[in-house]
């Protein structure tokens, strides 16, 4: 790995990641300025952006984003833009989304009338609401002080995140050669601080899925809780299985799983702010709520992390299921399932690159003979955006409805072929960002955390 030069990784992130700040405000104008003077810089500033996801150049991201959808979303926000989601006395059509979003999605994880659950703001939050319930649950059921959560090495961030915020410690279970949790390594690790198992349906970095019905069935033996992250996979795997589509028992009823996170806000297809956190019944759900009727506020609850909550995600997340319908989450699924195996099998054909694990719509890509983060560089080059990852050196594509239209999967291939040409002709020799990414393998994981630490409080900084 090339070693760290920090001058030329910071000019890069410059360049990307603060490209309008020759004009910046740092006091409030004194005075008003017009309409039209606010919304032609937007224009400049959403014209440039927008146009990289339009055309299918980005993982992940805009699930979605087609234009008559857009406009619906313009109309609903003209109508619930001033709500909010902490006063269902005010606003109960809020809370009755709210209801009817979890009762949606929990029919798709087949879910009976137990289950319970809420809208939070994204997968981050029902995720980090999830480990909140089982600290406590267990806590009250076992007197378990010290608890410990078992996540596979490729679980969401947002898992470690709820340790830090909530003193759970995180166990981590190592990978089998298909970059699937090892389920006797899982085993190892249960002890009696054990609160609960994780596995994802799939994964974010590799789209694996975990061997959810053995991790459900260890967790129903042991009396411990069993989340599965079915963030990205919610909206998409039980079409996926209707279709044919080779995936795992993943859902509820698997009697093992406690507890399911799925996000409205990607193939849910839903503006960003909503995800949904379902429990097996209304005992872990309870002490997921705060409540408190004895202070001087009066009467206070909230179901999730949040206070005010804006009622407009949610009323989107609950508009944009009814204009799908189960019918139309399924055609959408199939065309991103079926420009999954296109890419899958053409990458496989390119002598020199190989996907990571045997993936379905999240693709990963990394290569024996040449550098991944090179070709990921010249991917760059042609205006992809593209997440690097790491063990193994990779970079994946996280395939939406963007990706579905027309040319967008046969450039991809053709832009993956010029790049491994690039690197094999030496024509790409350094990547600005690879260091960073090999930096754990440089220096200590926790010197590379400090070194990220500080490039996002530059991120802050005016
Ligand atoms: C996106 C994602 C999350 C976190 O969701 P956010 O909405 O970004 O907070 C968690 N797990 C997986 C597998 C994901 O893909």
């Amino acid at each position: 790995m090339e070693n760290l030069n920090f001058d030329t990784i910071m000019e890069e992130l410059k360049r990307t990641l603060k490209p309008y700040d020759e004009k910046q405000y740092k006091k409030i104008p004194s005075k008003g300025l017009n309409e039209n003077q606010i919304l032609e810089d937007l224009s400049k500033f959403s014209e440039r952006e927008n146009e990289t996801w339009k055309k299918g150049h980005v993982s992940g991201a805009v699930y979605y984003g087609e234009n008559d959808l857009l406009q619906f979303f313009e109309k609903l926000y003209h109508l619930y833009s001033q709500t909010n989601a902490l006063h269902p006395d005010i606003w109960p059509s809020i809370s009755k989304f709210e209801r009817e979003i979890v009762a949606m999605s929990s029919s798709l994880m087949h879910g009976d009338e137990n289950v319970r659950g809420a809208v939070s703001s994204g997968g981050t939050e029902s995720i980090l609401l999830a480990m909140k319930t089982y600290r406590d649950y267990f806590r009250s059921k076992k007197d378990i002080v010290n608890p410990e959560i078992i996540l596979p090495e490729t679980a969401h961030p947002a898992f470690l995140k709820a340790c830090e915020y909530f003193s759970i410690k995180p166990v981590f279970a190592s990978l089998d050669n298909d970059y699937k949790v090892d389920i006797e390594d899982v085993k190892k690790k249960i002890n009696e601080n054990t609160i609960g198992l994780v596995g994802s349906a799939p994964n974010f970095p590799f789209g694996t899925f975990d061997p959810i019905k053995e991790l459900s069935e260890l967790a129903y033996d042991k009396n411990i809780g069993m989340h599965v992250d079915a963030c990205l996979g919610g909206f998409i795997d039980p079409f996926a299985k209707e279709l044919g589509f080779k995936i795992p028992d993943f859902d509820f009823s698997l009697e093992g799983v406690t507890s399911i996170s799925m996000d409205t806000h990607k193939y849910g297809y839903a503006p960003k702010g909503t995800s949904v956190i379902l429990y097996r019944n209304s005992e872990f759900f309870q002490k997921q709520i705060f409540a408190r009727a004895s202070g001087r506020e009066g009467i206070y609850f909230t179901p999730t992390l949040l206070g005010s909550r804006p009622g407009f995600p949610i009323v989107a997340a609950w508009s944009v299921m009814l204009l799908m319908g189960y019918e139309g989450y399924k055609e959408r699924a199939k065309s991103i399932l079926e420009t999954g195996k296109f890419i899958k099998e053409n990458v496989r054909k390119i002598d020199g690159l190989k996907t990571v694990g045997d993936p379905l719509w999240v693709i990963a890509i990394t290569s024996d003979n040449y550098d991944p983060y090179l070709i990921w560089e010249g991917m760059g080059k042609k205006g992809w955006f593209l997440s690097g990852l790491s063990n193994p050196a990779s970079f994946h594509i996280a395939l939406t409805v963007r990706h579905t239209l027309p040319n967008v999967k046969e450039s991809f291939i053709q832009d993956l072929k010029d790049s491994l040409e690039m690197v094999k002709n030496k024509e790409i020799k350094s990547s600005t960002m690879a260091p960073i990414y090999g930096m754990s393998s440089t220096i200590s994981k926790e010197m590379a955390d400090f070194y990220l630490a500080n490039i996002v409080e530059w991120l802050y900084s005016i």
